[in-house]
């Protein structure tokens, strides 16, 4: 069986710490590799490679870093299949979704392709007599990102590439559960020409975690995964003195108005409540009709279609959605549908048990519809992570809106009408980051930011686009003056620009 390593300053290890992990292929259940779980030793090895790096890395002009990036989308690009097969063999989405994913990790390596541009500075003359003042932004130095399961490729990317452009040297953290993509896009960034050192893998748990958070030298930790842990690694980070950004979970409405086209709700929240079984967050987990009617309207279309969800591996091309990906998540969504119907939700088709022929050990959920959910239900309350879409009926677009803003979370959300008062008033009022018109998936295109509100996110930036170039540098003001320009005599009052 196949060992994943650590990546630290170029060169793959297994470490000290003597522990491993069995990965799975979550569609058979198979044990597919081990991947060793670093701790204080490799973090203190991985943070000493980057630190070696760092002065010449962050000496070397933007427009050269950015040579990197071009020639990392040229490997992407040719590497596609490889990439997407990679997230699919230990995450279990389909191809075609995975190439979706990769694609989206695209768009933040091109965004990072023009850091010279961005990272130019600001320039008055004369705010004094013969005084001059230059603003710049200048890396961090080692900074760190520790990413979830979901998105084994796109999640790093929206991190790495702003980082190593802005100048600072990335110690990645990924996910446990599906860490093969993490050392491929190591292979890519060096196949691209990025230094030995600038970019190191370190997989494990807590306890690298842990140790990247104690760790003096690491500037900045990014983090994306559920909510506790966001919080965790916020307070945490904070704390020891670091700068945080930390997105956690989601719990994603989707209102449709009585006006609204009841088919392409109906298809929208096909793709957004069952794509990737469930497993985005920025999936709609929650549908609000508004009016009985638009309800059942809207029930009536997804009933069979739900009923016919092709569910199978990321190999069968017909596939639309896969796996869970470990049986502890499969059994915590079954047992998650079984407290909504114990709580008075109808289950109008249900996913639990689902068994598909010839891979009867995978971690399959079916696709499961909950009807009359209510606010005060678990199932409403907390984000699921899995292909189960409520349906909670509204009474009025208004009381629609009070629902979203009374979550806790504020990732995602969107609204389907042909009403563009209503459309205007919902972008405006709506408590949550990233909104949609008749778009189920606002996920901001790689020269925007993303980033959620409420519970969602802790820490003042979002990730990638411009605000990962303010994340990730630091603002240095240079005020001068040359010997033409001094007065002689010293100077005892606060200086003034006269
Ligand atoms: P997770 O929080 O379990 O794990 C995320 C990372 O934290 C992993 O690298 C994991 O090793 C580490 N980790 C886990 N437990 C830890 C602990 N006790 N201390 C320190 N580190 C720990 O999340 P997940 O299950 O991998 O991913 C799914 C979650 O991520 C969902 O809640 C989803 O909504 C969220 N997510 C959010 C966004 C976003 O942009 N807001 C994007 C993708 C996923």
């Amino acid at each position: 069986m196949t060992t994943i390593q650590h990546i630290i300053g170029g060169k793959r290890t297994s470490g000290a710490s003597g522990k491993a992990q069995t990965v799975y292929n979550p569609a058979t259940g198979e044990e597919v590799a081990q991947v060793v779980l670093g701790a204080t030793a490799e973090v203190e090895a991985a943070v000493m490679a980057a630190k070696q790096a760092f002065p010449a890395w962050s000496a070397t002009s933007p427009a050269k870093r950015s040579n990197v990036m071009f020639a990392l989308r040229a490997v992407m690009l040719r590497r596609a299949d490889d990439i997407a097969s990679t997230i699919s063999a230990e995450h279990g989405k389909t191809h075609e979704d995975a190439l979706g994913e990769v694609s989206r990790a695209l768009e933040v390596v091109e965004y990072a392709c023009g850091i010279a541009d961005k990272l130019k500075g600001d320039f008055s003359r004369d705010v004094g007599p013969g005084i001059d003042t230059t603003a710049e932004r200048q890396p961090l130095g080692v900074v760190a990102g520790i990413t979830p399961f979901n998105f084994p490729t796109m999640v790093p990317l929206w991190m790495i590439p702003m980082a190593l452009s802005c100048g600072n040297c990335f110690i990645l953290k990924p996910s446990e559960r599906d860490p093969s993509s993490a050392n491929l896009i190591f292979d890519m960034f060096q196949e691209a020409g990025l230094p030995d050192g600038v970019l190191n893998v370190v997989h494990g748990g807590k306890e690298a975690v842990d140790a990247l958070i104690a760790h003096k030298d690491v500037s900045a930790l990014s983090f994306v995964g559920s909510t506790p842990i966001a919080h965790y690694i916020y307070s945490q980070g904070c704390a020891a003195g670091k700068r945080v950004q930390a997105l956690g979970g989601a719990k994603n409405h989707m209102i449709i108005l009585p006006d609204a086209d009841i088919d392409q709700a109906a298809d929208a929240l096909m793709g957004a409540g069952f794509g990737s079984a469930g497993e985005r967050c920025m999936a709609i987990s929650v549908a609000v009709p508004v009016g009985e009617e638009t309800a059942d309207r809207l029930i009536e279309r997804l009933v069979p279609r739900v009923q016919a969800l092709k569910i199978g591996p990321s190999t069968d091309p017909d596939a639309e959605m896969g796996p869970v990906i470990t049986r502890e998540a499969q059994q915590r969504i079954e047992s998650m549908i079984s407290t909504g119907e114990r709580e008075g939700a109808k289950v109008l088709v249900d996913g639990r048990g689902f068994k598909l022929q010839g891979y009867e050990n995978g971690f399959w959920v079916g696709g499961t519809l909950l009807d009359r959910v209510t606010e005060d239900m678990t199932v409403y309350q907390q984000e699921i992570f899995g292909p189960v879409l409520s349906v909670l009926r509204a009474d009025s677009y208004e009381a629609a809106v009070d629902l979203i803003n009374k979550h806790q979370y504020g990732n995602g959300t969107a609204i389907f009408t042909r009403d563009g008062d209503a459309a205007r008033d919902f972008s405006r009022r709506i408590q949550v980051g990233m909104v949609g018109i008749n778009v189920p998936i606002p996920v901001p295109v790689g020269y925007h930011s993303f980033g959620g509100w409420k519970q969602s996110i802790f820490g003042a930036h979002g990730i990638y686009g411009p605000e990962a170039i303010h994340f990730y540098t630091r603002l240095k003001t240079v005020t001068s003056r040359w010997p033409t320009g001094i007065r002689s005599g010293a100077e005892f009052t606060f200086p003034r620009m006269g």
